[in-house]
């Protein structure tokens, strides 16, 4: 775990390495914030303690590079008693957490910690969210958009939609969606299949420019970004 400190003050600053180091963090410390706001953004880091008063550029105006660069990095300021505007102000622009001046370092060790903590679960978040163009399968939520659409699937068209997904770009045989989704095996018979994929055209496609599953004729289905349908079963 790599911890950014953005903070002019020598006492503090290299209060804040030792300790953070001590309990086991890799720490760089920059000491103004035209630095610190290009080390936030270049470096690799899993969190940035900014102070609010730096020379250059002020911590504010960090935090408001970093949402406007997209950059979701957790930020945790340091703030001074009399600056009693700035818990609303940061909230505005996105800070994930506060401490006011002098704090003990085992509050901001809580702090810290907390906010790792949030950073991993939001990454496992990320992780659960399949996507093609503006098409969003949320495994979490069990939610599917298309661009600010909500689309209610069923069950087994939502296991059909996460499977072609997964296995974007790649053309799916009847015989293996049926033994997935289904759990049953291909019998020649039976469309079901090419039913359940009508339906889920029906729902994500349908009603949209671009078309995402496509028919490989003889051979069975891909889901793919900009795919053009080419028609027939
Ligand atoms: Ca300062």
């Amino acid at each position: 775990m790599k911890i950014l400190v953005v903070e002019d003050e020598l006492k503090t600053g290299n209060y804040l390495r030792q300790g953070l180091q001590e309990a086991g963090y890799l720490v760089d410390l920059v000491r103004d914030g035209r630095d610190g706001l290009h080390e936030a953004l270049t470096g690799d880091y899993d969190l940035a303690i900014l102070d609010v008063m730096l020379p250059v550029m002020d911590g504010w105006s960090i935090l408001r590079g970093l949402r406007a660069a997209g950059k979701p990095l957790p930020v945790l300021f340091l703030t001074a008693r009399d600056e009693i505007d700035d818990r609303v102000r940061g909230l505005e622009l996105g800070a994930d957490d506060y401490l006011v001046k002098p704090f003990a370092f085992a509050e901001l060790l809580a702090r810290v910690r907390t906010l790792l903590r949030r950073g991993k679960s939001k990454d496992a978040e990320t992780m659960s969210v399949l996507r093609a163009a503006d098409l969003e399968l949320d495994l979490l939520r069990r939610r599917v958009t298309r661009g600010s659409q909500r689309i209610d699937l069923t069950a087994k068209e939502f296991a059909l939609l996460e499977l072609l997904l997964r296995r974007q770009g790649e053309v799916l045989p009847r015989s293996l969606i049926a033994a997935q989704v289904w759990d049953m095996n291909f019998d020649s018979d039976t469309n079901v299949v090419e039913v359940a994929v009508r339906r889920l055209r029906a729902k994500i496609d349908d009603e949209f420019p671009l078309k995402l599953i496509r028919t490989v004729r003889g051979m069975g289905y891909v889901l793919e970004d900009g795919a053009q349908d080419s028609g027939g079963q």
